[in-house]
């Protein structure tokens, strides 16, 4: 059944667990997320950007995507990630998507402000919540490269952000980035602790492939309420790629859809995600 991702994000601030957000873009990597949300009675996100639209028409992927969160016997939030403009999140919303983010955290500070509670405005009297980023979580491929300019949530901000955009969820950076780590993820904690405690709104961590798991247990006992996972499928996909070079495509898909749907499930199992769809 479609979900409202603020229900979901509060019940996993409460319950100290988090909900996981998944990018699909495809219909395995969809139908794998969807078999393990089954699976394991979990409410999760769904979740598509700018970055798959090369790979996939998104106007006529979010048909599937709509109709497998409805006929779903979990919750399924439908989601935007990243909307880099007003106009590509309207797009998102008019495709069926329930829950947007809009990410203005290149700007600077008043921008970003200015920019996310424009969205905001807009989308509140719809009933769609508004995800902003304060802080700027980079695509950076040299790990250390991007740390030696990475730019931390600044935690004396994060309140009047809140208060001034009106966002539903933050996202933060604090030493995550997308895409593999090139060297182990430093995250600080710290940072998550005085935004936590700063503001009320649920706390969303991005970037969260290739973060061991004890990080991602510590990051949930302090706030983090959402965590997005894509590459990770993607290598989950890739693995089966590998072991089944021989099969037919038509195994290989079946393959792939297994080995999303494994990958889904242990990160559902490690946010504590399982089993909570019961709390509806
Ligand atoms: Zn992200």
């Amino acid at each position: 059944m479609l979900a409202d991702i603020r229900y979901w994000e509060n019940k996993a601030s409460e319950g100290k667990f988090a909900i996981p957000h998944f990018n699909v873009w495809n219909a395995e990597m969809l139908m794998g997320v969807m078999d393990a949300a089954e699976e394991l009675n979990a409410p999760v996100i769904i979740s598509f950007g700018t970055g798959f639209v090369g790979n996939t028409s998104f106007e006529d992927f979010s048909a599937m995507m709509v109709s497998m969160a409805k006929a779903a016997t979990v919750p399924v939030i439908t989601h935007w990630d990243h909307g880099r403009s007003m106009e590509i999140v309207q797009n998102a919303y008019n495709h069926g998507m329930n829950s947007v983010m809009r990410d203005a955290s290149a700007l600077p500070f008043e921008e970003n402000i200015r920019e996310i509670r424009e969205v905001v405005d807009y989308f509140h009297p719809l009933g769609i919540p508004v995800e902003a980023e304060l802080g700027h979580v980079g695509n950076e491929t040299v790990y250390e490269e991007a740390l030696a300019e990475y730019a931390y949530t600044d935690p004396s901000q994060a309140a009047e952000f809140v208060e001034r955009t009106q966002c539903d969820s933050l996202a933060v950076a604090i030493g995550n980035v997308h895409g593999v780590y090139s060297s182990e993820p430093k995250l600080n904690f710290d940072v998550v602790e005085k935004v936590r405690d700063a503001v009320s709104v649920p706390l969303v961590l991005h970037g969260a492939s290739g973060i061991g798991d004890e990080d991602i247990k510590t990051a949930i006992s302090l706030g983090i309420a959402k965590i997005n996972i894509h590459t990770e499928l993607c290598l989950a996909a890739m693995d089966a790629v590998h072991a089944h070079a021989d099969a037919t495509f038509l195994e290989l898909e079946r393959e792939i859809r297994a080995s999303v749907k494994k990958r889904a499930e242990e990160k559902i199992v490690l946010f504590g995600d399982d089993g909570k769809a019961d709390l509806r």
